[in-house]
């Protein structure tokens, strides 16, 4: 048994106390931080967050040396009991990353607890230290004690730490114990139907498996209201959602958040019990590629759109118009043209979580065309009598349920049992960068994506209005107008033709006043201007030729003529049915 105590009391400065008590059972002890927290594919290097290490025995501090930046090594001279304390500054506030205020704590545990060479499969004891008032929130078995037990490391990293003054509320999901707990507000106490609404979502969930209740035998939902954050990270029996309170106040916001909380709830069978080959066991201390991440992300990023509806918890246009905003993100992105989905799966480490002005002429994010992809091979398998749900279904019973690791070969082979021309089609959508077939396969169910053109001439590049006034170019389509005469992200547009611009606005009136209002005849282009901007501090001009407008947003809508087979096809497909054959 390793003890491992938590002192979260001094929230004013930031500061974790952590100490581990165990005997060793060997006489080298190694210790290391995981670099990552799975889930996130990035090398976080937590390390840089730790301080103060020491190691005693008998009472007497020892001296361990270091071989990594992230591990440590000492030779003892006896197997007597080891204590080891340390401080992590908790100050970054992500879902995969430590914060500890006054207000509350949230740790990852990836984060904070030093794995012990060896002791990889050992039980640990969790026990928190609080300020008076607080309330621990951790997804394992509590003790009589008060203390949590992990079975042993592995499960202990998976379960996030959450504490603070918090009200919780119970609820359950087909007979399944389930809490909710949300720091920065309490939404369950301001919107009475919230957790019932979320019930129906792990519901349709577990349909969407064939599964009668969820793989986890007890569930705790973390919430963090922020001002405008977003993101979630999923656990084997819990999930740590972050998300707008601006955003919860829209429309739509309520929405946004039911897909959160599909999206990593269904995440309990896809990518933690059905894992791919490469993420068992997980190496804490190395980037491992994950050609199949298209699938984990991609197939749940597509689900947790459909899955608010399935559960009756929003309409089928609005489904349809949130689709449609993916599709349109997907075929306005100059980096699909770039990057193969197989690739951004692959070089998930070093692009994805690492975003610059020119990313989006680079790559393309495995969540989006992996969402484009699992609605195209839905689409597909339901020509041939099936559904992805089927897909993930087969997958659970032959690895998830035995939690045998499935390798891309094993995804391809479900996919041809199901749809036999998968077997090369599939591959072909996986390693090139043509758009898979999206419009045949929409009019199945009687949709088309109609573009939108825009009102003004192409520039081919994106502003930053800063505070105080001025335009500063954010991004630069690759080829595009801007970039072929010399323009650069970075570079702050001072006038055009002649005159000062100061605002977007003052930019469209100048760049739209030129235009005739009309197409123009084949052959002519539209007038030149002169862009005078500054860079690295020099006055510079540049003379732009604009592109025509081109298509800003795409929509997707019902075909004029629907017919009803078509209608009742789109009934099943949003719904989450299998196809009626
Ligand atoms: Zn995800």
């Amino acid at each position: 048994m390793i003890a491992l105590e938590l002192d979260l009391r001094q929230g004013h400065s930031h500061r974790v106390g952590v100490c581990l008590r165990f005997t060793p059972q060997q006489h080298r002890l190694v210790l290391a931080l995981p670099r990552w927290t799975p889930g996130s594919y990035l090398l976080r290097e937590y390390v840089g967050h730790l301080e103060g290490l020491v190691v005693s025995q008998h009472g007497q501090p020892l001296l361990p040396r270091r071989t990594t930046p992230f591990a440590w090594q000492l030779d003892l001279n006896d197997l007597a009991p080891v204590e080891i304390r340390y401080g992590i500054q908790a100050a970054e506030l992500t879902v995969r990353t430590a914060h500890l205020t006054d207000e509350h704590g949230f740790l990852p545990l990836a984060a904070v607890v030093l794995a012990v060479e060896g002791e990889r499969w050992t039980p640990h004891q969790l026990k928190l230290v609080l300020p008076g008032h607080w309330q621990g929130f951790v997804p394992l078995p509590q003790q009589a004690d008060g203390s949590w037990l992990a079975t042993d490391l592995d499960q202990l990293l998976d379960s996030p730490v959450e504490a603070g003054p918090h009200p919780i509320h119970a609820f359950s999901v087909a007979g399944v114990p389930h809490q909710w707990v949300t720091w920065g507000g309490d939404l369950p106490g301001q919107d009475s139907q919230w957790l019932a609404d979320v019930e129906a979502v792990c519901l349709a969930c577990c349909r969407v498996l064939a599964e009668p209740q969820p793989a986890a035998s007890h569930y705790l939902f973390v919430l963090h209201l922020t001002e405008q954050g977003y993101g979630g990270l999923e656990h084997d029996a819990s999930t740590v959602l972050q998300f707008g309170r601006r955003t919860l106040r829209r429309p739509e916001g309520r929405r946004k958040l039911l897909q959160l909380v599909a999206h990593e709830y269904l995440h309990q069978w896809n990518v933690r019990r059905l894992r791919p080959a490469e993420l068992v066991p997980i190496d804490y201390g190395n980037a491992v590629v994950v050609p199949t991440l298209w699938f984990a992300e991609g197939v749940t990023s597509y689900l947790d759109q459909l899955l608010p509806h399935a559960a009756g918890c929003c309409s089928a246009e609005q489904v349809i118009a949130d689709l449609g905003d993916d599709l349109s993100r997907y075929r306005l992105s100059q980096g699909r043209q770039v990057q193969s989905l197989l690739s951004s799966s692959e070089e998930a480490w070093v692009k994805l979580y690492r975003p610059h002005p020119h990313a989006a002429t680079q790559q393309i994010s495995y969540y989006l065309k992996g969402a484009v992809l699992a609605l195209v091979l839905d689409l597909h398998l339901r020509r041939h009598g099936s559904w992805i749900g089927a897909v993930l279904q087969s997958l659970w019973r032959s690895h998830g349920r035995c939690r045998r690791g499935y390798t891309q070969a094993d995804l391809l082979a479900v996919f041809a049992a199901l749809a036999p021309d998968l077997e090369t089609l599939l591959p072909h959508w996986l390693s090139s960068t043509e758009d898979p077939p999206l419009e045949t396969l929409l009019a199945d169910v009687g949709l088309q994506l109609t573009p939108t053109t825009a009102k003004g001439p192409h520039l081919g590049c994106q502003f930053e209005v800063r505070a105080g006034g001025g335009l500063w170019i954010s991004r630069c389509e690759r080829n595009g107008p801007a970039q072929r005469c010399g323009l650069q992200v970075g570079d702050e547009c001072i006038a055009l033709d002649g005159e000062r611009i100061r605002t977007l606005e003052e930019l469209q009136l100048l760049l739209g006043g030129t235009l005739p209002g009309q197409r123009l005849a084949s052959g002519q282009s539209l007038p030149q201007h002169d862009v005078l901007i500054s860079r690295d501090g020099r006055l510079r001009q540049f003379t732009v030729q604009p592109g025509e407008p081109v298509v800003e947003r795409w929509s997707l809508d019902t075909c004029p003529q629907t017919t009803a087979p078509a209608m009742a096809r789109r009934q099943a497909w949003l719904a989450l049915e299998p196809p009626c054959v």
